[in-house]
Formats: C-alpha cells, sequence, structure tokens
C-alpha cells in the first residue's frame, strides 16, 4: 500500500475558491507538525467549526486571567487569525479541507496536539493520513511563497488556478513539487541498501530510529531520470548501473517531492565508495536477510518488498 493509494475514496484538487464551513475539516501546522488527535492508533482531525470554537475557549480563558498578549486591542496571533484566515486546500470525496492562510502556524487546543510527519505514515484511516501530508505540502508552500522572488513585492493569490502572482511585475509562482528517483540496484540476490547521514535531514523531518533506504536523489537541470538514476548511484556509492527499469512513482507530500521508483543492475566492480556527507551506510544485503517493510506506505519500502518476496522486475 502506497501513501496516495487511498480508493475508494478519491482526491479532488481542483481549485476552488471556497469559503469555509463549520463541518469542513481543518489541517493546522505547528512547527513542521499537524494538529491532530490520536484515537487508538487512528488520526482525528479538527472541523473548522471545532478549531474555531476551541480557539474562542483559548481567547477567554486567557483573558480571565489577565493575559494582555491576548487581548482585543493588541491584535495578537489568534484575533488575526480569525479575521480571514481559512485557505481552501482539496476535497476528498464530499468532504473539503482548509487550513490557515499564508501557511500561518496553528495554535493546538483540547485534544488536537502537533503529530509528527512521521507519525502519519503509520497512522489510520489512509485517507486522512494522505490529506494531512499533502496539506502540509501546501501549507509549506504557502508559508514560502508570501513575497516575489524578482521584485520583492507581497504576493496575491491568484483568482482561477492554485498559484501566487506577483501585482507588481505579474511574476507567477506554482507550488513546489520536486521531482526526484528511488532506485533499487541489484546484484543477483543481493540490493544495495543505504542508511542516511543524520545531517542530510531539516531538524524537523529527522528520524533518530534510522532505517535502511535506498538509493535517492533529486532531478537536476537538464537531466532525465535515467539520466539522474546513473548519476546519484555514482555520486553516493561510486558503482555503475544497467538494465534500468521504470518502476511505480509516488508524490511524496513530506519533502514536496515526486519520487520515480527504478530498478536497476550492477555493472561491474561492486566495491562501493560511499559518499560520507549524505550516507552514514551502504552495503549489499542479501534478499534473505530483508526485514519485512510491508507496513510502510512509502515507494522505498513497496521496492524493498518486491525485492524481497522476489516481485521485481527482470
Ligand atoms: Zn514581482
Amino acid at each position: 500500500m502506497l501513501l496516495q493509494e487511498i480508493a475508494p475514496y478519491k482526491y479532488h484538487n481542483e481549485y476552488q475558491p471556497y469559503a469555509a464551513r463549520e463541518e469542513d475539516l481543518f489541517l493546522g501546522y505547528r512547527d513542521g507538525c499537524v494538529l491532530a488527535w490520536d484515537r487508538d492508533g487512528e488520526i482525528a482531525l479538527p472541523t473548522v467549526g471545532e478549531y474555531l470554537s476551541g480557539e474562542a475557549h483559548y481567547l477567554q480563558a486567557a483573558m480571565s486571567t489577565g493575559v494582555s498578549s491576548y487581548s482585543t486591542e493588541t491584535g495578537s496571533a489568534p484575533l488575526a487569525q480569525c479575521d480571514k484566515p481559512f485557505r481552501y486546500l482539496f476535497s476528498i470525496d464530499e468532504q473539503r479541507f482548509f487550513t490557515l492562510d499564508e501557511g500561518k502556524e496553528a495554535e493546538e487546543f483540547g485534544p488536537y496536539t502537533p503529530k509528527t510527519m512521521r507519525y502519519l505514515r503509520v497512522t489510520k484511516p489512509l485517507h486522512l493520513a494522505y490529506a494531512a501530508a499533502v496539506g502540509y505540502q501546501l501549507h509549506t508552500w504557502y508559508k514560502r511563497t508570501r513575497f516575489c522572488g524578482s521584485c520583492g513585492r507581497p504576493l496575491i493569490h491568484a483568482e482561477s488556478e492554485r498559484m501566487m502572482r506577483c501585482p507588481g511585475c505579474g511574476e507567477m509562482f506554482f507550488p513546489q513539487i520536486c521531482p526526484s528517483v528511488i532506485v533499487a540496484v541489484r546484484d543477483g540476490e543481493r540490493i544495495l541498501l543505504t542508511k542516511y547521514s543524520p545531517a542530510h535531514f531539516p531538524k524537523s523531518t529527522h528520524n533518530p530510529k534510522a532505517t535502511y533506504a535506498l538509493v535517492a536523489g533529486y532531478i537536476e537541470t537538464g537531466e532525465t531520470p535515467e539520466q539522474c538514476v546513473r548519476r546519484e548511484v555514482m555520486e553516493e556509492v561510486g558503482l555503475h548501473v544497467k538494465n534500468l527499469i521504470p518502476w511505480k512513482n509516488q508524490p511524496w507530500p513530506f519533502s514536496s517531492s515526486l519520487l520515480f521508483g527504478f530498478f536497476c543492475d550492477l555493472d561491474g566492480d561492486d566495491r562501493i565508495t560511499l559518499q560520507e556527507d549524505e550516507l552514514a551506510v551502504a552495503e549489499w544485503v542479501r534478499r534473505t536477510d530483508m526485514e519485512d517493510r510491508s507496513a510502510d506506505i512509502s515507494l522505498t519500502s513497496n521496492m524493498m518488498e518486491a525485492f524481497r518476496l522476489g516481485k521485481d522486475p527482470k
């Protein structure tokens, strides 16, 4: 099962300038986490109405205890957010999802506390985890896309599509999607597995229990996915590869990526030269020694499982 495989639910990302209603679901983000309630291993998201009333209670409590930073005169965070706060993101079936405009950080309230992006990889139901992940990508993009990179003016929302426009010079900014490759290098009954160096990750996405990964990297300017595969394998582990076979692909909202999976075979010498600023470990692992990764919803795990079970393309 991959993150995006949410059938029978259907994801609708057509841009619509909807206004938020009480019953719509709210995706609030804070410090790289999503506000959610874990109920026996299942994720629950607040409605817009709950978020507003939760904030109202919070505000009332703060005011009654005389905390002046939340008084109505200062116009501080919660009130400013209530002014014109919500931005429509997408729907899943008929359910609409909203976030705070301009990538603003949300206040936690009631049972809804910050949950990490890694939590979204293990929780259920999948369609809500997927929504929270895709919402995170858009939240991040809105947060980073507030001023024109050409002339520095504040950007405005385009009316008919998901795009930020500069009212000064007319420059257009679309949601960032970074194409990348995930590469399973095989040598007969062995597969090349890696572990990232801790320094490689931004703090918010760092996984303290580093697990095995595959060679991976962003496609660079002027490069095809296949050229990227050969370059990344050479850079990360110093190996030549042949027989490139495209596998599945996957949107990976946690890093704003679109991943293209490839299987390929070692060509020549199997001696690994590790790129130490990116990888901590790279080693050949026999098919029979691989761990079960069937519970993970990433393309990397999907490819490792395919190899472990002998279902990789020949
Ligand atoms: Zn501009």
